[in-house]
């Protein structure tokens, strides 16, 4: 993973990040988060309850997928574009897709070291 920014009271500490994080879980929790806003967690909840899950890792086909990873980065609801992988295989294309997907989650820096 990257290591935290330095500039840890920059933008990304704001109260309504962090509020929005916040809400973003609890919603994905309780199924009722369905505003336009509607984020990564959530839909990560939308995938998981349709995508089913195989035996196996989708990329390395030997060890137990514990992550859906969204293929392509675009995070759209299309069940193609996501797949189940075992820690390992979602950490290295977690790495190959940062740089398309920073746009998508660059909110989601504030987890960071928290
Ligand atoms: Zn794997």
């Amino acid at each position: 993973m990257n290591p935290c920014p330095q500039r840890r009271n920059h933008s990304y500490d704001k109260p309504e990040y962090r509020d929005k994080q916040s809400e973003g879980k609890i919603g994905a929790k309780n199924g009722q988060w369905k505003g336009d806003d509607v984020g990564y967690i959530s839909l990560h909840e939308w995938v998981r309850n349709r995508k089913q899950k195989p035996e196996v890792c989708e990329h390395c086909k030997t060890k137990k997928p514990l992550d859906l990873a969204n293929e392509t980065g675009t995070y759209t609801r299309n069940l193609d574009d996501w797949n189940w992988y075992c820690r390992s295989c979602h950490m290295k294309l977690d790495g190959r897709l940062t740089k398309l997907q920073e746009k998508n989650k660059s909110w989601r820096k504030s987890q960071c070291g928290a």
